[in-house]
């Protein structure tokens, strides 16, 4: 009987381990404050670091685990799982996803295999539905293997959020706010208001140029007026470094979309053509931070597309 039951523990953990293939990149827990922790990506294009470029977080109640955000493969979302492990053996209850893009989602199916129930923000669906989350999920089997392989498929929320909710897991209450189609189809924010830490998804990129795309890079501004008016302690963004600074951490996004939708708008006002208008623009403020070169002139014709539809 002995030896049947570890035989039978041998094959379960060998079953487990081939799971997920193991990543090289160190994917480390930070604890920031009281219950909150956060696991740092790195800086990088999304398929370098064996995809490890965006952040996500936890937070340990009495009652379970609260997922911020999946990470870019089911690896790094495993890996990040046995950080959790190394802090608290409760169950992870909850995944509350900041918005679906690659970069936050692939890893969603180790924490539903754990059981855990994921809160999505309205706009999700546009997303699964559309034809760019299979292609991407292809191309990046290709481009990310062999973390993101055949196994690998796209999680379907279980809950949409489509306004500002609040709940409480054990004795920590928090604020899910919701902020509409902002960086992506829909975006939104998770405030630990016991640990007074916010993880704020990608309307905020640290330390390096944000990955604009198709934005409502209006709609964006006003979400950082409003981002920028919480009182809290430890500021999460989605790419780059936490910190207890969280005006400084906001600053690069906030001023960057601000200084687009200053220059191109007047552009278009004025109908001045694109090519020169990006030529006659004084970059020197932002040229200098990781990702210029690969994204600046993409977000600003984006800006610049966008204005044109909307100032029309
Ligand atoms: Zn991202």
């Amino acid at each position: 009987m002995k030896i049947l039951t570890l035989l039978l523990t041998l094959l379960v953990f060998s079953v487990q381990a081939e799971e997920y293939e193991a990543v090289s990149v160190e994917v480390k827990a930070q604890k920031l404050i009281g219950d909150a922790y956060y696991v740092p990506g790195m800086s990088g294009a999304a398929t370098e670091f064996e995809g490890f470029i965006s952040n996500a977080g936890f937070v340990v109640t009495t009652e379970g685990v609260v997922v911020f955000d999946a990470l870019g493969t089911p690896s790094l979302a495993n890996a990040m799982l046995g950080e959790i492990r190394k802090v608290t053996d409760q169950p992870i209850k909850l995944v509350i996803v900041s918005h679906y893009h690659a970069d936050h989602i692939y890893g969603l199916q180790v924490f539903k295999n754990e059981g855990a129930q994921i809160w999505a923000p309205k706009g999700t669906w546009d997303y699964l539905d559309s034809e760019t989350a299979e292609t991407l999920l292809d191309s990046r089997r290709n481009a990310l293997f062999p973390w993101v392989n055949d196994e690998t498929h796209l999680v379907e929320p279980d809950r949409i959020i489509d306004k500002d909710t609040e709940f409480s897991l054990g004795e920590h209450r928090f604020l899910i706010s919701y902020f509409g189609k902002v960086h992506s189809d829909g975006d939104m924010s998770l405030l630990s208001a016991t640990d007074q830490t916010l993880y704020s998804g990608d309307i905020i990129f640290e330390g390096r140029i944000p990955f604009v795309g198709d934005a409502d890079i209006i709609k964006w501004a006003k979400t950082l007026d409003r981002v920028r008016n919480m009182q809290v302690e430890y500021f999460v963004p989605g790419h780059g470094s936490a910190s207890n600074q969280p005006k400084q951490t906001m600053d690069l996004t906030y001023r960057y979309l601000n200084f687009l939708l200053d220059k191109l708008g007047k552009a278009v006002e004025e109908m001045d053509q694109f090519e020169e208008t990006y030529d006659t623009i004084d970059w020197s403020e932002f040229e200098n931070q990781p990702a210029f070169d690969a994204a600046n002139r993409k977000n600003a014709y984006a800006v610049y597309l966008y204005l044109e539809r909307v100032l029309d």
